[in-house]
């Protein structure tokens, strides 16, 4: 694995919510401990965060819109993310992006909003702007924004943190046969055979999503790794250099 110095770190609604339709408080101090050691040490970081809709359908009681349903669990999201990240000093700022912000005409204010933000040790949380998203102008899913960001800000990793170990040789919910595979040379056809099919229950991206984002981030010269949020400690180790979860390596950008 190459050494990591700018990161982007995407972290699935299954992760935020172990599964429920509430925010665990828990796994977010958690992961917001070790980025706040991440940040101290110099490391260059932006989060990506979903969990809104599900936060959203937990907070209101009645049938609603995804749209509406976003909009409510956003508030608390970055309301809970506000509160764990002042306990270690760190100020958060929160972007909410659209597929028009990463088009030619906008890019450039949004990377710059980004990197001002890092620039000023200021964690930049990110979402997609799912309260105005329709089907057709919506970006889909988060692994595949977190790769957008990566790509438009120079990661050199991206780390996308979910409810299962990595990518595995078949559904290890399902054969407990399947292996990991610590190391992807390429995100190719082979691969997405692999992927396919072993999505988690509450996000919208599962492995094969997952795989479309490393080929994005790989293709930009940005290493993937695909990991538990539940590993101990997964953050800080992987910027210590271990290999935990799936690696996909970075191609010549
Ligand atoms: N943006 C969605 C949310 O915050 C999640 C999308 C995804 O799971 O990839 O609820």
């Amino acid at each position: 694995m190459n050494m990591m110095k700018k990161i982007v770190i995407k972290v699935g609604t299954s992760a935020l919510t172990q599964g429920t339709q509430q925010l665990s408080r828990r796994s977010m101090l958690y992961l917001a401990q070790q980025i706040a050691e991440l940040s101290g040490q110099g490391l260059e970081i932006a989060l990506v965060s979903s969990g809104a809709v599900a936060t959203g359908k937990g907070l209101f009681n009645h049938n609603a819109s995804k749209q509406t349903l976003a909009s409510i669990g956003q508030v608390r999201l970055m309301q809970s993310w506000a509160e764990l990240f002042a306990l270690f000093d760190l100020q958060i700022g929160q972007l909410l992006f659209s597929k028009e912000d990463f088009l030619e005409t906008k890019e450039l204010l949004t990377k710059e909003t980004i990197r001002s933000l890092i620039r000023h040790k200021t964690i930049p949380v990110i979402n997609e702007h799912d309260s105005v998203a329709t089907e057709a102008t919506a970006l889909g899913n988060n692994d595949w924004l977190a790769a957008l960001v990566a790509k438009l800000i120079g990661a050199d990793t991206l780390i996308l943190l979910t409810d299962q170990e990595g990518l595995f040789t078949t559904d290890p919910r399902h054969d407990p046969e399947a292996k990991l595979i610590p190391l992807v040379e390429a995100a190719d056809e082979a691969v997405y055979v692999l992927a396919k099919g072993s999505s988690s229950s509450l996000g919208t991206g599962g492995m094969a999503a997952k795989m479309d984002a490393a080929r994005i981030a790989s293709a930009h010269g940005t290493q993937t790794v695909i990991a538990s949020y539940r590993h101990p400690n997964v953050l800080i180790e992987l910027a210590s250099g271990k290999n935990i979860g799936t690696l996909v390596k970075a191609g010549r950008s």
